[in-house]
C-alpha cells in the first residue's frame, strides 16, 4: 500500500467508518455508487472491486463486462450526513475504472480528463478551474416528489420564514466544509429559489471530483429539509436558468501562465491562444458542456447566459468574460457550461480546445464591449460573431464534425456519447409539449 492508501485505512479505523461508497460517474455524468464494508478497503486499493460494467450507461458490452473500481486515496471523505447511533460513519472514495486487462478503462470519464491533463502536462502546464454552480431549491409535494415551486417565493400571505433559504444554504456550506471544501462565496441568485455556491479553484481533476460531490451534498441536505435541489439548466421558462461558469487558468513552473501585467486585461499571449481555442471549438464542446435538451432553453438571449461565440471584459452576453483580476488570479470565465454536464468530460473538452489553441496560435479577436443580445444578424456578421448550436441535435453534429474535441474524448466515449444524445434528441422531437397544446389546440 502507498502512504496515502495506508493513511485512508488509518482514518477508517479512527473514525469508525463501517461502510465505503465507491463512487464513479457514467458517461452522462450520473454518479454511481458501489457500497462495500470498510474492511474491503485494502483489497479495493490492491486489487480493485469488481462490478458489472455492462449495466452502466455507455460503458461496455455484456461480453466484456468485468470491470474493476480502483479508489483514488486522495478522494477519501467521511460523509457528514450519516453517522449511526454507535458513532459509526460512512466513507466515500472516488474511483478510476480498470478494464479486464488491468488497463485504465478508456470509457471512464475520469480517465478521459486525466488523459487530457497528461497532455497539458507534456506541454508544461497544470490546469486550474474554479466553478460557479447554480441550482434551484424547490418544494416537494405531499408524496415527496419535486415541484417547480421555489421554496422562498414569499408570495402574498406566505408565512414561511423568510430566512429558510439562507439556513439551508448555510447547512449545505457547513456540510461541504466538513468534507474538505473551501467555500469562497455563496449568494441568492437572480431567480426565485435560485442559489450559487462557489468553491475554491483547484486542479481540473479535483474540481471535477468536487462538482460530483457538490451535487450529491446539495441534494442530500436539501432533501433533509423536504426540498428538492435541481441542477437542471432551465427548470422554469422565462426566468434565469442555472449555469456553471468555469474560471480557467494554466500554471507552469513560473506561476500563472495566463498572467501578463503589461496587457490591458492582464492576460498573456498563452491566455489569448487558449481563449482562441475555446472560441474556435465552442460549437463542438457545447454538446458536452450543455448535454441535455433542456440546456438549450437556457442558452437564449436575455437571461445572462451566452449564445454568442465572443469574448468581453464587460458584458455577460459573451461566451468568455475576463474578470478584473491580475497576477496569480489572472484568468477568464467560460460562461456556457451548465451544471447538468458530466464535469470530467466537460472539462476534458474545454481544456482540449484551449490546448489546441496554444498549439495553433489561435486568435480570439477583439473583445466585444456592446451587449450582443441587442445585435441584429447584420451587425453580428459584420463583427464575425457566431452563435452556439441552437439545440442538442445541432450540438451533437458539431461535436461529430470536430476532430480536436472528439479525439480528446476518445473514440469510445465520443461514439457512445453522440449515440445516447442523438437518441435523446430524437425522442424529444416526437413529444408534444404543453406550449403546443396551449397555442394550437383551440386555434385549429
Ligand atoms: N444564471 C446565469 C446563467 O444562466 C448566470 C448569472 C450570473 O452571471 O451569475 O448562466
Ligand atoms: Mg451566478
Ligand atoms: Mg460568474
Amino acid at each position: 500500500l502507498s502512504k496515502e492508501e495506508q493513511a485512508v485505512l488509518d482514518e477508517i479505523d479512527e473514525r469508525n467508518v463501517d461502510f465505503l461508497r465507491l463512487q464513479f460517474t457514467d458517461i452522462l455524468g450520473v454518479v454511481k455508487n458501489v457500497s462495500v464494508p470498510a474492511h474491503q478497503a485494502e483489497k479495493a486499493f490492491t486489487e480493485g472491486i469488481y462490478f458489472d460494467g455492462s449495466s452502466i450507461e455507455g460503458f461496455v458490452r455484456i461480453q466484456e463486462s468485468d470491470m474493476r473500481l480502483v479508489p483514488d486515496p486522495e478522494t477519501f471523505a467521511v460523509l457528514p450526513w450519516r453517522s449511526g447511533e454507535d458513532g459509526s460513519a460512512a466513507g466515500r472514495l472516488i474511483c478510476d475504472i480498470v478494464d479486464t486487462d488491468g488497463e485504465p478503462f478508456v470509457g471512464g470519464p475520469r480517465q478521459v480528463l486525466k488523459s487530457v491533463l497528461a497532455k497539458a502536462e507534456e506541454m508544461g502546464y497544470s490546469v486550474s478551474i474554479g466553478p460557479e454552480p447554480e441550482f434551484f431549491l424547490f418544494k416537494t409535494d405531499d408524496e415527496g416528489n419535486a415541484t417547480t415551486i421555489p421554496h422562498d417565493s414569499g408570495g402574498y400571505f406566505d408565512l414561511a420564514p423568510k430566512d429558510l433559504a439562507s439556513d439551508v444554504r448555510k447547512e449545505i456550506i457547513f456540510t461541504l466544509e466538513k468534507m474538505g471544501f473551501e467555500i469562497e462565496a455563496s449568494h441568492h441568485e437572480v431567480a426565485e429559489g435560485q442559489h450559487e455556491i462557489n468553491f475554491k479553484y483547484d486542479d481540473a481533476l479535483t474540481t471535477a471530483d468536487n462538482i460530483a460531490t457538490f451535487r450529491a451534498v446539495v441534494r442530500a441536505v436539501a432533501a433533509q429539509h423536504d426540498l428538492h435541489a435541481t441542477f437542471m439548466p432551465k427548470p422554469i421558462a422565462e426566468i434565469n436558468g442555472s449555469g456553471m461558469h468555469s474560471h480557467i487558468s494554466l500554471f507552469d513552473e513560473d506561476g500563472n501562465a495566463f498572467a501578463d501585467d503589461s496587457d490591458e486585461f492582464n492576460l498573456s499571449e498563452t491566455a489569448y491562444q487558449f481563449m482562441g481555442g475555446i472560441l474556435n471549438h465552442a460549437p463542438a464542446f457545447t454538446a458536452v458542456t450543455n448535454p441535455t435538451v433542456n440546456s438549450y432553453k437556457r442558452l437564449v438571449p436575455g437571461y445572462e447566459a451566452p449564445i454568442y461565440v465572443a469574448w468581453s471584459d464587460t458584458n455577460r452576453s459573451a461566451l468568455v468574460r475576463v474578470p478584473d483580476a491580475a497576477g496569480i488570479s489572472a484568468r477568464f470565465e467560460v460562461r456556457s457550461p451548465d451544471p447538468s454536464c458530466n464535469p470530467y468530460l466537460g472539462y476534458a473538452a474545454l481544456i482540449a480546445a484551449g490546448l489546441h489553441g496554444i498549439e495553433t496560435d489561435a486568435d480570439p479577436g477583439d473583445p466585444v464591449r456592446e451587449d450582443i443580445y441587442e445585435f441584429d444578424d447584420e451587425k453580428r456578421e459584420e463583427y464575425g460573431i457566431e452563435t452556439l448550436p441552437p439545440n442538442l441535435g445541432a450540438a451533437v453534429e458539431a461535436l461529430e464534425a470536430d476532430e480536436v474535441v472528439s479525439d480528446a474524448l476518445g473514440p469510445h466515449v465520443s461514439e457512445k456519447f453522440a449515440e445516447a444524445k442523438s437518441q435523446e434528441f430524437s425522442e424529444y422531437l416526437t413529444q408534444v409539449s404543453d406550449w403546443e397544446k396551449d397555442r394550437y389546440l383551440e386555434t385549429f
